[in-house]
């Protein structure tokens, strides 16, 4: 083979990769930025959606876009995702996708939970692989405090339950910690990671909430977790299943039940970021914590072909920031916070 004849560099690596040498290959995507929960650490409870939904047939082209360019994961979010209508299609549509090597793409959701007991059936034949159910608390008061919603925590238990049954497993129970607040479950939700068969993640509390109430002070750590936990029942760390993975896993003596610990804040991974956002408005963003909206949708609105989107979103992907400044001088929230941008 000659030199000229020697397939250039560039040609061999998917084309979802940034300046920084990171293959992107998870899109998270919100449906809506409506919520029927007003979680205390996420919104204020004053401020309602703020942000237009698109129609299902215009995320469906949007993320098509994201497939044929090397996404194999997508993870549809919200807002709350469940309040939706077509969500169940929407899942449909994007089972019949298939990955840039023909492979069926990975497809989760994240929900609160509260209304997923009657959909868990429908969502898991319309092809969803998997959910994540957010859940701050094992306990009833603790938890309906938090989310200002009366019943919420027997609704969020039977949908957990009914998830299961359903076979959307491994069913994943993401709990954000604050001190002083909800830190008085760490211990609880170990015994119910075993009890009910779930993989519990906790993560840390990020400066991402509609009001001000974040400092370092009030996250719990990933040190001060796994310690809390050990003194109650030894915890066995697990190895990593790939470099992107954002949790670190760890098991019981015994091999029952998995704890993950998702540590933005205190051991940030952007190093190995393999994702990037897309609003309920049809933005990209390609970072959390990103100051700049990447407006794809008014690209398409203005009749934009395939071959454009797809170079736009190249380059877009491609400006990807190196990683966040939580806790740094002159640290900058972003523009919009958790509900609004998709978590
Ligand atoms: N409504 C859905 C739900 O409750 O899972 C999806 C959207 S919600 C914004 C996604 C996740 O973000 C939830 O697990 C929530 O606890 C988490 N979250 C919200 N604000 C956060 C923050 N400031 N730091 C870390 N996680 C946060």
């Amino acid at each position: 083979m000659t030199a000229t004849s020697l397939p250039a560099f560039a040609d061999l690596l998917p084309p979802l990769w940034d300046s920084h040498g990171r293959v992107i290959h998870d899109l998270r995507v919100s449906i809506t930025d409506r919520c029927n929960y007003k979680c205390v650490y996420c919104r204020t409870g004053e401020a309602g959606a703020q942000y237009p939904e698109l129609r299902i047939d215009e995320y469906l082209r949007l993320i098509g876009i994201f497939v044929r360019l090397g996404i194999t994961k997508v993870r549809l979010t919200g807002g709350e995702p469940l309040l939706r209508r077509g969500v169940v299609e929407l899942v449909q549509e994007l089972a019949r996708l298939h990955t840039a090597s023909g492979d069926s793409l990975d497809l989760a959701l994240t929900t609160n939970g509260h209304l997923l007991e009657s959909l868990a059936v429908p969502l898991k034949k319309a092809g969803l692989s998997r959910v994540t159910v957010s859940m701050d608390a094992v306990d009833a008061v603790t938890f309906e405090r938090i989310t200002r919603v009366e019943g919420s925590f027997g609704a969020v238990l039977a949908s957990i339950r009914a998830a299961r049954a359903a076979g959307l497993t491994p069913v994943k129970i993401n709990c954000v910690l604050l001190r002083g607040f909800n830190d008085d479950q760490i211990e609880g939700f170990a015994r119910f990671a075993r009890e009910e068969d779930v993989v519990v993640r906790f993560i840390e509390f990020m400066p991402l909430e509609e009001g001000r109430l974040w400092t370092p002070e009030i996250v719990v750590t990933l040190k001060e977790i796994v310690e809390r936990i050990g003194r109650v029942m030894p915890l066995v760390e697990m190895p990593p299943r790939e470099a992107s993975e954002t949790a670190r896993r760890y098991t019981f003596e015994d091999g029952v039940g998995e704890i993950g610990i998702i540590a933005p804040v205190s051991q940030a991974f952007c190093g190995a970021c393999s994702r990037v956002r897309l609003t309920s408005d049809g933005k990209i963003r390609t970072c959390l914590f990103s100051q700049v909206e990447h407006d794809l949708y008014g690209r398409m609105r203005a009749g934009a072909s395939d071959e454009e989107l797809d170079a736009y979103v190249v380059r877009t992907v491609q400006e990807k920031e190196a990683r966040h400044h939580i806790g740094e001088p002159g640290f900058l929230k972003p523009s919009r916070s958790m509900v609004h941008i998709g978590g």
